[in-house]
């Protein structure tokens, strides 16, 4: 029955509810995985996209009761790069030969539309692809962003759980969320969503909708990241066992039904299994988002305990990230096409 499901997603790309709940609830996962594998090469071949992560700033004005940087979060000490700093990151960055930049925060009211915009302006003297993960925002802040140059904006739905959602993330709107999204796609942005995986009340259902949510938009990337619950939270009781596996069969499925998107390997499905991201890499994703952001700074953007290579410099993660990838056979794509667009033909 499943090598029947299997099969047939492998060549159609589409699923019904139920038959996504069934494949998420597999534990043999070995034909799923070598299924979006297949797909993943036939669709974005063996190429793998390197993004250069820069967390700017850990102030945050949200609650999300998952979230590390969440401003009831007294703990941590919080910081936020100038301007220059920030553009001196991504120089560097590019110096490695990265040739896409996300500029990456909590949503910290402090970067106006103004300042955001000079950012984006100076990044993009680099020939960078810049992508911005800086949450909820007006569509005239997006509008704004898009002129100045952004190419691509990542916002995870989270969950498509909208009960779920509102109950987590105190105060925001979901439907403020979509909104959010479907401006970003009515302006021109590759746009990137995904979910997490695991959160306290989640169904295997819900996690089916969230698939389904991502091929209707449709996303031009998704990244699927496993939830751990952080200490300084409400929700840190919560456990993480299953995490990894759930998130890895969610990404797999995601890469069956939308073959050809961008699907990064997540660091929060390394920080839960020690060879996270190349399981991950062969399980679906082509994408690996190496951090570029100075070691002095990075310990405190801590959206959840554990993160991986906290004390290494942008030049270390760089080259110890492409040794991995080497390792499997695959290759960093480089030369032309590779600020790694969505290429999909409309
Ligand atoms: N402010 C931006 C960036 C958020 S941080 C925005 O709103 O989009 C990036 C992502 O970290 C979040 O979208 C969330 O999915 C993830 N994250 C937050 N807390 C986490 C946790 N405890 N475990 C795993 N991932 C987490």
């Amino acid at each position: 029955m499943l090598d029947e499901i299997l099969h047939r997603v492998e060549t159609a790309h589409t699923l019904t509810k139920n038959e996504i709940v069934d494949l998420l609830t597999q534990t043999d996962t070995q034909a799923l995985f070598e299924a979006a594998d297949r797909v993943r090469q036939q669709f974005v071949g063996d190429g793998v996209y390197l993004r250069a992560l820069i967390e700017f700033s850990n102030h945050c004005k949200n609650n999300c009761l998952y979230c590390g940087i969440r401003a009831s979060n007294s703990h941590i000490p919080r910081y936020r790069l100038t301007q220059n700093q920030i553009v001196l990151t991504a120089q560097k960055a590019a110096g490695f030969g990265y040739k896409t930049i996300v500029l990456q925060s909590g949503e910290d009211v402090w970067f106006d539309t103004d300042k955001l915009c000079d950012i984006i302006r100076e990044i993009k003297k680099l020939d960078v692809a810049v992508t911005l993960s800086v949450g909820e925002k007006k569509r005239e802040e997006y509008a704004a962003y898009r002129q100045a140059g952004a190419d691509r904006y990542l916002l995870r739905i989270e969950t498509t759980d909208k009960n779920l959602y509102e109950k987590l993330d105190p105060g925001m709107s979901w439907d403020n969320r979509v909104r959010c999204l479907q401006d970003l796609k009515e302006l021109g942005y590759e746009v990137g969503s995904g979910s997490l995986v695991g959160l306290p009340g989640q169904t295997l259902e819900s996690l089916a909708d969230d698939l389904l949510f991502f091929q209707k938009l449709p996303v031009d990337m998704a990244g699927i990241g496993p939830f751990i619950p952080h200490p300084q939270t409400p929700l840190a009781g919560e456990k993480s066992d299953g995490h990894f596996e759930l998130a890895l069969k969610m990404m797999a499925v995601m890469r069956l039904l939308l073959p050809d998107i961008n699907i990064p390997a997540t660091t929060a499905m390394e920080t839960l299994h020690p060879q996270g991201r190349l399981l991950a890499l062969q399980s679906g994703a082509n994408v690996v988002m190496p951090n570029t952001t100075d070691t002095e700074f990075r310990p405190f953007y801590e959206l959840y305990p554990g993160k991986i290579c906290l004390g290494d410099s942008a030049e270390k993660c760089r080259g110890c990230v492409e040794e991995k990838i080497k390792s499997i056979g695959r290759y960093i794509a480089s030369g032309k096409g590779s600020r790694g667009d969505y290429l999909k033909e409309k």
